[in-house]
């Protein structure tokens, strides 16, 4: 993409920027895990990646922000090569502190809300939703982070908190979205 050229666009700068503002280790590769442990450390919120069986018709990745934690919720259906684009995409996200939509907002709200606490989930950004600048921002953002990968592993060893189990059975138990029947 050039990045590193100097006809490098202004977005391009500023990915730059927010790449370094995030302080990864220079010297060596890092794990995904690695990167997620830094990113809530510097953030003050845990970050966990939790590969699920998503509703057809939902968006691949979808980055869950609660009272205490962030979640990259990911499709473990896609191929690996594609779950590493759409998790580096949906941090690209966060790192970038990037606002909901609201329509997704809405979306994902009648997918993810009927049985939960409202006050659980604070934001919801899904993979997808729009081709806006933001969506450019976290694909470049993300691709930057991904060159300082050593390896793709999503570790399913961690414990999992209590709320993110309630989220994951919420997905599950869903259709496509707007589906008359997808109620529990
Ligand atoms: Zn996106």
């Amino acid at each position: 993409m050039g990045a590193r050229g100097p006809g490098r666009t202004p977005l391009e700068r500023r990915c730059e920027e927010r790449l370094r503002e995030l302080a990864l280790p220079a010297r060596r590769k890092m794990t995904i895990e690695e990167v997620c442990e830094h990113v809530g450390a510097r953030r003050g919120r845990p970050l966990l990646v939790l590969p699920t069986a998503l509703p057809t018709g939902s968006p691949h990745g979808l980055w869950v922000a609660t009272d205490r934690n962030d979640y990259v919720f990911l499709e473990e259906r896609l191929a690996p090569i594609h779950q590493h684009q759409v998790v580096l995409h949906e941090i690209g996200h966060l790192v970038c502190d990037h606002d909901t939509s609201p329509v997704l907002a809405a979306e994902v709200s009648r997918l993810l809300l009927p049985s939960l606490d409202p006050g659980l989930v604070r934001r919801v950004l899904g993979r997808g939703h729009t081709d806006s600048e933001a969506e450019i921002e976290a694909e470049l953002v993300g691709s930057l982070i991904g060159r300082r990968l050593s390896s793709w592993t999503v570790c399913r060893d961690r414990p999992v908190p209590p709320e993110a189990h309630e989220l994951v059975a919420r997905l599950a138990v869903l259709g496509p979205p707007g589906h008359p029947g997808a109620e529990d």
